[in-house]
């Protein structure tokens, strides 16, 4: 582990859970997940139960993130709900998750405006980017993986680095079962560190936290936290099974200490 970044491990259980039932799986987690310096464990339960959870959850052990917000603070937006209201709510935020981008046609601009709200109310922005099937057959990712970097984080200067996340997702392996190699994903997250370095210098980027998210399973944990570069995991699907999603977190306290000796 690169000294001074912690492993993370974001759950994003997408629309599925009642509020009734986010509680239940909550306690649930809070009974097989220890508490553990070594590894950050993140939460993102659907919107209507995120309120709830963060009365119940105890922050030492998990913190939570909201999947999507709009990015004005306040006004005449119905049905929208801003970062300004998710502030002390929610400790991350979730930003340009492929399914905002492709179901929701999310534009870089909007993407740009969300990174920028979440970092002006103090939430930490997990900014997600990868590449297509067909951009990946046409050799075009690491292009993509720079045109999302550099749009979305053009708003920022190098002190709102320090909080910033990104999950290197490829759009082809979210929820398919379809997993990068990892040493595909070894790759994508060297791109992702020099762009990163020739945007804001070395010193801005190094507390920057760079994840893999694409059909993440406890089997495959620990060769993804393996890779050279990785800080941690974007769990969609296996952040519904509290067995595998346990794996999951013990595999990245099991790579931390797997460095130290
Ligand atoms: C995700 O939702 O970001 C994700 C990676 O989902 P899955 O693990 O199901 O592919």
């Amino acid at each position: 582990m690169t000294p001074g970044r912690k492993k993370l491990i974001v759950g994003n259980w997408k629309m599925n859970l009642s509020v009734h039932e986010a509680s239940l799986y909550l306690h649930k987690l809070s009974d097989k997940i220890p508490v553990r310096r070594d590894v950050e464990v993140v939460l993102a339960p659907t919107l209507l139960a995120l309120q709830p959870l963060s009365l119940q959850v105890n922050r030492r052990q998990f913190k939570l993130a909201v999947q999507n917000f709009y990015w004005r603070d306040h006004g005449a937006y119905t049905g929208e709900v801003s970062a300004a209201q998710l502030h002390s709510i929610a400790d991350y935020a979730i930003i340009g998750h492929s399914e905002r981008r492709h179901t929701f046609h999310e534009s870089e601009k909007d993407i740009r405006s969300k990174v920028q709200a979440a970092v002006r109310n103090r939430i930490k922005p997990i900014l997600c980017i990868g590449e297509t099937a067909s951009e990946r057959s046409y050799g075009e990712t690491n292009d993509v993986l720079r045109d999302q970097l550099t749009s979305g984080l053009a708003n920022l200067t190098s002190d709102d680095l320090e909080t910033l996340v990104i999950a290197y997702e490829p759009v082809w392996a979210i929820g398919t079962g379809d997993n990068a190699n990892p040493s595909d994903v070894h790759g994508a997250v060297k791109v992702i560190r020099n762009e990163l370095k020739h945007l804001y210098g070395t010193k801005a980027t190094e507390a920057v936290r760079v994840l893999y998210g694409g059909s993440v399973k406890s089997s495959s944990a620990a060769d993804y936290l393996a890779v050279k570069g990785v800080d941690g995991l974007l769990v969609g699907g296996a952040s519904l099974d509290s067995h595998a999603f346990t794996e999951i977190v013990t595999k990245a306290h099991e790579s931390t200490t797997e460095a130290k000796t």
